[in-house]
C-alpha cells in the first residue's frame, strides 16, 4: 500500500534515507486503540511486551517511551553516580553519554574496531579503573558486538553491561537472538527496524532488576504490572521511592504490536538491498563499506554505513552529501563522535587521536538510504549517483 504523504516538504523523486513502513493493518491497529475509550498504557503495551519476550527470548520486558528513557531508568537503577565511570564507545548517539553525564558519572570511551565499529574486549579492557562500574556496548548498525570475551572481563572485574540494543533487533550473537540474556536496551524510533512512532524496551533477564524499573517507570509506584481489573493501576497504590514518567502508551504500543508481525520481512528486506549495495559498490574505489558480518551472524542491517575515503574522493564528507542532497538522495550520519561535539570537548579532557579508529570514521562516515520499501532500483539510483557525483 502506499500511503499519501501530506506534510513532506520534500520532492517526490527524493530518495530519503530511511523511512517507517507503515501499512493498512498497523493504522487500524492504531484506531482501534484510540476509539477504544483506554488510549495510555494497558493490555496493549502489555502484549508488546509479552510479543517482544517472545520474539527475543527475553523474560521480562519493559515498555518504555524512548530507548533513552530506558537507559536513564536503568542508570538510576544500577545506581550509578557520582565518582563512579561508565565505558561505552564515542561513535554512538549522545543521548547514553548525555545520561551517563546527568547522572554525575564520567563517560569513559572504548576506542572502536575501524570496520566494525564496535568496542573490542581490549579497547575495553585499556579503560578499566577501579571506579568504572558499568560497560554500555553498541550492536553497531545491525551486527553484534563479539559479546563473549567482553562478558568474561566484565565478569572478571565485577563490572555490569547493559547493551544498547537500538539497532539491533533482529541480530543474533553466536545464533542466540540480541536481548535474550542480560539486559538490553531497543527503540523504536521511526528510523529503528520497526517503530511506534517514539518508543522504548527493556529487555532483561534480572527480575529484580525489571520490578525496579516497572516501579521507576511510573511515579515510583509500589504496584507492578498493569492490572487486567481496574485497566490501570490500583488507586491505592503508593509511592516507593521518587520515579520518573516513562509509560508506554497503548495507541503506541498497538503499532509495535502490529510492526512487529513483520520485522523478518522488513529485516529480509533490509538484507537484500545491503547484499545489493556491496555488490555495485565493489568497484566504487572511493567508497569503504563497514567489514562484512561473520556468516553465522545474524545481522539486523539497521543502517547501511559506509566511509568515503576523503584523500581518493577529493572532496569532504559534508560536500559529498550536499551533491548526494542535490541528486536527490538523503543519507544520514551516524554518528559524529561524541567526544568531538561541543560540550564534551570543552569539558573533557580527550588529547587528539586518543581514540584513533572513532575519529578517522567520524569525519568519513555517513548512512546510504536503508528501508524497506525502498527497491532494487533506488539501490542502482544511488550508486550510480555516487559515482556521478565522484567522477565531476
Ligand atoms: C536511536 C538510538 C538510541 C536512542 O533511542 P531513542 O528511542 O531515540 O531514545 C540510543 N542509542 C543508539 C545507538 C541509537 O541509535
Amino acid at each position: 500500500m502506499t500511503l499519501k504523504k501530506t506534510n513532506s516538504p520534500l520532492s517526490d523523486d527524493f530518495l530519503p534515507f530511511s523511512r517507517p513502513s507503515i501499512n493498512a493493518q498497523d493504522i487500524l491497529a492504531v484506531n482501534e486503540v484510540l476509539t477504544s475509550g483506554w488510549i495510555t498504557t494497558g493490555s496493549k503495551n502489555a502484549e508488546f511486551e509479552k510479543n517482544m519476550c517472545e520474539y527475543t527470548g527475553s523474560p521480562y520486558a519493559v515498555g518504555l517511551t524512548s530507548a533513552t528513557a530506558g537507559m536513564h531508568l536503568l542508570l538510576k537503577a544500577l545506581g550509578i553516580g557520582k565518582g563512579d565511570e561508565v565505558i561505552t564507545p564515542s561513535m554512538t548517539w549522545v543521548s547514553t553519554v548525555n545520561l551517563i553525564t546527568l547522572a554525575g558519572a564520567t563517560p569513559v570511551f572504548a576506542d572502536v574496531d575501524k570496520d566494525t565499529l564496535m568496542i573490542t574486549k581490549d579497547s575495553v579492557e585499556n579503560c578499566l579503573s577501579k571506579r568504572v562500574k558499568l560497560i554500555i556496548p553498541v550492536h553497531f548498525a545491525g551486527a553484534s558486538v563479539d559479546m563473549d570475551p567482553l562478558k568474561q572481563l566484565a565478569r572478571d572485574h565485577k563490572i555490569k553491561i547493559i547493551e544498547d540494543a537500538a539497532h539491533a533487533l533482529g541480530s543474533s550473537y553466536k545464533g542466540v537472538p540480541t536481548g535474550a540474556f542480560g539486559t538490553s536496551v531497543f527503540s523504536f524510533h521511526p528510523i529503528k527496524n520497526i517503530t511506534t512512532g517514539e518508543g522504548g524496551m527493556i529487555c532483561s533477564d534480572d527480575s529484580e532488576l525489571i520490578q525496579r524499573i516497572q516501579r521507576l517507570k511510573f511515579h515510583g509506584l509500589g504496584v507492578d504490572s498493569f492490572d487486567r481489573n481496574t485497566q490501570g493501576r490500583l488507586p491505592q497504590a503508593q509511592v516507593i521511592e521518587p520515579g520518573f514518567k516513562y509509560n508506554l502508551p497503548d495507541m503506541l504500543a498497538a503499532l509495535g504490536i502490529s510492526q512487529l508481525k513483520r520485522i523478518a520481512v522488513f529485516n529480509k528486506k533490509r538484507e537484500a538491498l545491503a547484499r545489493l549495495y556491496l555488490e555495485l559498490l565493489k568497484d566504487v574505489d572511493q567508497i569503504i563499506p563497514l567489514a562484512p558480518p561473520p556468516e553465522e551472524a545474524g545481522h539486523s542491517w539497521h543502517l547501511f554505513i559506509v566511509r568515503l575515503d576523503i584523500e581518493k574522493a577529493a572532496m569532504t564528507r559534508g560536500q559529498f552529501m550536499e551533491e548526494l542532497k542535490k541528486n536527490n538522495i538523503g543519507t544520514g550520519l551516524h554518528f559524529r563522535a561524541v567526544h568531538l561535539q561541543k560540550y564534551y570537548r570543552d569539558t573533557l579532557d580527550i588529547p587528539p587521536g586518543a581514540l584513533v579508529n572513532t575519529e578517522w570514521n567520524s569525519k568519513r562516515i555517513l548512512s546510504l538510504p536503508l528501508f524497506p520499501d525502498m527497491t532494487e532500483k533506488d539501490v542502482h539510483r544511488v550508486v550510480n549517483t555516487i559515482k556521478k557525483v565522484l567522477k565531476k
